[in-house]
């Protein structure tokens, strides 16, 4: 829908759209109001060009696309029955609680493997271990590839799907290989087209292999955010998780801005599930539990929560992030409780919806 910025155009301007629109195999159909036209554009609006041409006239406040840039991540698109699982749950069906060290510590494996055991015994369904770390400043521990064969061996051990970020085609080739169940993108690499890309071609054909896609560390927009797993599923494989885990500018006391609150935005354009990053969002143990029931309440399917036996002893976030094993227990104990309770609500009332 084009709103120029004057009430009505005129015929050389209107022809001047037209012929704009007419290559892309559009036409233009004028509304008429009474003190005002705003002028439709019929057919797939959806290519840039064409709306950045028309955006660049001078006469022409914007253009709003009545259609959804992303043709598979929609909600109305077919995929809107694609069921993920991640281990042995089905999203939407059980809550998904992903936990475990924020960082492998190379020199320290045993400690990942009683984190790895230890996330199990309080419930967790999956298990995270960075690798590979963005780390703002350069002079700080960068990960480790030998940090991989622990967090396979964790998974040998303990039997729970894996996750680990990767931030370039390297590390994906050697998580892939290694059999990492759960590729994560970083709030600092959810924009990183080529890296989306090259994830997206090498799941393509390994559909038991799913992405926990963080939200940009600067707060974009949700079309943003959903575009970059649309990146991903265009190769054919769409089982991406979308997890918004707090956005900068920080709220004043905590790490980021926690945005679990977009969760029922998300859920009105896509299908996708959302698996909230409490950790990220606040980045101090004594807010994470909070932060978690918040995310369950405003819809998340899942949550992925940094957890460690030992938070002093462990390194990258986890001295101040970390959740004690106890404290997770409880907070995916009061999750599972309020993802139940909810689930239930939003039945009866849908229930009541369709009555009426
Ligand atoms: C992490 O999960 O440890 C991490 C670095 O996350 P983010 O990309 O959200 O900062
Ligand atoms: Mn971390």
């Amino acid at each position: 829908m084009i709103i120029p910025k004057i009430p009505r155009l005129s015929p050389e301007q209107l022809d001047e759209i037209i012929r704009i629109v007419e290559p892309f195999g559009c036409r233009i159909q004028p509304i008429i109001g009474d003190v005002r036209n705003i002028y439709a554009i019929v057919g797939d609006e959806r290519d840039e060009l064409m709306i950045n041409r028309i955006e660049g006239l001078p006469y022409v406040e914007r253009v709003e696309k009545m259609q959804s840039p992303f043709k598979l991540m929609d909600r109305r698109s077919s995929l809107a029955s694609n069921h993920i699982k991640v281990g042995s749950v089905t999203l939407g069906q059980e809550l998904l609680i992903i936990a475990g060290q924020c960082t492998i510590d190379p020199k320290n494996p045993n400690y990942f493997y009683e984190t790895a055991h230890a996330v199990k015994e309080a419930g967790a369904n999956a298990l995270r271990g960075g690798v590979w770390k963005p780390r703002t400043n350069p002079y700080t521990f960068q990960g480790d590839s030998k940090s991989l064969d622990i967090l396979m061996e964790a998974h040998r051990r303990t039997g729970l799907p894996v996750d680990a970020e990767v931030m370039d085609e390297h590390q994906l080739h050697l998580a892939l290989d290694a059999g990492v169940h759960m590729l994560q993108v970083g709030a600092r690499n959810s924009l990183n087209y080529s890296l989306l890309r090259a994830i997206g071609a090498a799941i393509a054909t390994r559909p038991a292999t799913n992405v926990l896609l963080k939200r940009g560390l600067h707060m974009g927009t949700l079309n943003e955010f959903i575009s970059a797993a649309e990146y991903i599923a265009a190769f054919g494989n769409p089982n991406i998780l979308l997890c918004p885990r707090g956005t900068a500018p920080a709220l004043d006391g905590y790490r980021n801005h926690p945005d679990e609150s977009i969760t029922p935005l998300l859920k009105e354009k896509t299908w996708a599930p959302v698996v909230v990053d409490p950790s990220h969002s606040v980045g101090k143990a004594d807010y994470v539990p909070a932060c978690a029931l918040a995310a369950i309440a405003y819809g998340a399917d899942g949550l992925c929560i940094e957890a460690h036996v030992s938070p002093a002893q462990g390194i990258g976030d986890d001295p101040k992030q970390a959740l004690t094993p106890d404290i997770l227990a409880s907070t995916i104990k009061q999750a599972r409780h309020l993802w139940a309770s909810r689930r239930a609500a939003t039945a009866k009332m849908d229930t009541a919806k369709n009555k009426t």
